[in-house]
């Protein structure tokens, strides 16, 4: 008797695939996953999960479960429909603004529904754990999360409406916290090389969660929304936002003085670079800010950019602007287009500095004067930075900073998260254990993400092929898909052959369908992306079927016994 479970019969499988694009689809995943009926539109990034897609998704929360079970952590469904006190407690209900869907009940009360659980986890441990002998803990979900996302496209891999696996790890130590932290790391790893995801692990900023070591795991792919610089040469990877700049401090004392210039009309760095002859790299430019309204200054070489995102993390909380043509009013030292360090550094303003502006080396720059520059003015000598960091952006090419080597940038999808939040959470909800001295220790936590919504389509994103999807076996919606080429006996022998696969632990997918011609059949199992496809056509007669690698494209023929034993060995 076949396992019925295993062998789905496409004739009793609700599915319709198309064969156009969505009109609305940029992205591969997007198309396909439509085209292929694993997926449909319900309204903008909300999805409808059809009996494939389901399959997919399933398998991917499987491989997510079995391996956060491994290191101990403990799967528990916490609401998606949260009370808003606990965020606002912990100071995101306003932090997360837009992004966050708010409701009300029948009372007038305020709801939300969760975009993540920290608020939530911290609360359910509090109630839970009394004693530093209740931790550590390591709980889990997988469950359905809720952003207004701006731009909600590219299919499934953006979605207001999302699944994701959040775990949280409690503990009393730093120490505990690191551990827990490694430990999740290696549980990524192994889920994302399970699931056959090629990934990157770069370290990152961490943006509204806060606290210090985060690291995010990357599938590089076109279709992504973050770039990260990949070095050719040794491992290392980074975030564009994260990517550190080695000082490089030079011999400033060969330097001549400061020599001031006439330069008339230049106040453009490409102006000022034309008119002495020098290249752009040569000059330093002062870009002036306002953080938390006093005016800072920050320096970096004239052919870079400042990326004012970078530079808000590295200031936050404070708030960053640019000055305005007010700013300079009652200011005759900050004359606008000509602004240099030297004289004022320190005392006008605080002065930050890209690390390309190392200690020793000499910039023509802004000499403080209308019209005028000064050249010769050194770090050091001339002027005292007050800050090193890294606030330009990343370009191609830039030395990589574990072995020097220029840098590619790449496109990739973030399928991952981990975060060392530290007290935070426990701070703001006074989550404390009796710990081993008999007085209590607040707790310190991690936060730990993986979209598992998003891992389906970053996984059609990177296998699929111009014919269609084309899965990994793990998370395959089926190991073999059997087509029927459309005669009684090529029929009966595509059901019997997937009998015997299905009997043999395989799961089977069985195009039987009446009136579907054979070229619609073999378009949808390229399509479709089950790794085997066997077909039962022109030697249906002799009992040999065709045995095709849906990735490779190799076909064997087979007899029916060959075909069994080698599927299923
Ligand atoms: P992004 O930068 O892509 O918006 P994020 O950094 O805000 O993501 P996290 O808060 O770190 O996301 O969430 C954990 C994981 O959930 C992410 O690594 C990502 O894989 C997934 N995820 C986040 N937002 C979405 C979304 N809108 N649709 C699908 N998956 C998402
Ligand atoms: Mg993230």
């Amino acid at each position: 008797m076949a396992n019925a479970a295993q062998v789905q019969r496409m004739s009793r499988l609700m599915i319709k695939t198309l064969r156009d694009d969505p009109a609305d689809a940029e992205t591969a995943s997007h198309k396909l996953l439509v085209r292929a009926g694993y997926v449909r539109r319900s309204s903008a990034g909300i999805w409808t999960w059809l009996p494939l897609g389901m399959k997919v998704l399933e398998n991917v929360s499987r491989v997510v479960r079995e391996e956060m079970d491994a290191i101990g952590g403990q799967e528990v469904l916490l609401p998606a429909l949260l009370p808003k006190e606990p965020y606002e407690t912990s100071g995101r209900w306003e932090e997360y603004g837009d992004l966050l869907f708010r409701l009300k009940d029948r009372k007038g009360a305020d709801y939300l529904l969760g975009p993540t659980h920290e608020e939530i986890f911290t609360l359910t441990v509090k109630d839970q754990c009394t004693s530093y002998k209740d931790l550590p803990v390591i709980l889990y979900q997988i469950q359905i999360k809720y952003r207004d996302e701006a731009r909600p496209r590219s299919g499934v891999l953006r979605g207001r409406e999302f699944h994701m696996k959040d775990s949280y790890s409690f503990d009393t130590t730093d120490e505990g916290l690191a551990q827990s932290y490694a430990l999740h790391r290696e549980a990524y790893q192994k889920i994302f090389e399970r699931l056959g995801l090629d990934y990157r692990i770069v370290s990152a900023v961490s943006g509204a969660m806060g606290g210090s070591a985060s690291e995010e795991f990357l599938a590089p792919a076109a279709a992504g929304e973050d770039t990260f610089v990949d070095c050719p040469a040794c491992d290392y990877a980074a975030n564009t936002e994260a990517v550190t700049v080695k000082v490089e401090p030079a011999d400033g004392s060969a330097h001549a003085p400061v020599e001031e210039l006439d330069t008339p009309d230049t106040p453009t760095i490409e102006s000022l670079a034309e008119f002495l002859g020098v290249p752009a790299s040569a000059t330093l430019k002062n870009l002036l800010v306002k953080v938390d309204g006093e005016i800072v200054a920050v320096g970096v070489p004239g052919d870079r950019e400042v990326d004012l995102g970078k530079l808000g993390e590295h200031l936050a909380p404070a708030t960053v602007e640019l000055v305005t043509a007010e700013d300079f009013t009652d200011r005759p030292e900050l004359v606008r287009g000509y602004v240099g360090p030297q004289g004022l550094a320190g005392k006008a303003f605080r002065y930050i500095a890209d690390p390309r502006v190392a200690p020793g080396t000499a910039w023509v720059t802004g000499a403080n004067k209308e019209g005028k520059h000064a050249r010769n003015v050194v770090v050091g000598r001339d002027f005292e930075v007050d800050d090193y960091l890294d606030v330009v952006v990343v370009e191609p090419g830039d030395p990589c900073p574990k072995c020097g080597t220029g840098l590619k940038i790449d496109r990739a999808i973030e399928i991952g998260h981990i975060f060392q939040l530290g007290r935070k959470y426990a701070d703001a909800f006074e989550l404390d254990v009796l710990g081993q001295n008999g007085k209590p220790t607040r707790v310190t936590m991690g936060s730990y993400g993986i979209g598992v919504s998003r891992a389906v389509a970053a996984l059609a994103e990177q296998t699929h092929d111009e014919k269609g999807l084309c899965w990994p076996r793990e998370v395959a919606p089926a190991d073999v898909h059997v087509v029927a080429a459309g005669k009684a006996q090529q029929t009966e022998l595509a059901l019997a052959i997937g009998d015997r696969l299905g009997d043999a632990g395989l799961r089977v997918l069985v195009d039987d369908r009446a009136g579907v011609s054979p070229g619609v059949k073999f378009t949808d199992a390229e399509l479709l992306g089950v790794p085997t496809i066997v077909v039962a056509g022109r030697r249906a007669g002799e009992g040999v079927v065709e045995v095709k690698d849906r990735r490779t494209g190799e076909r064997e023929e087979l007899t029916v016994e060959e075909a069994v034993a080698r599927l299923s060995a």
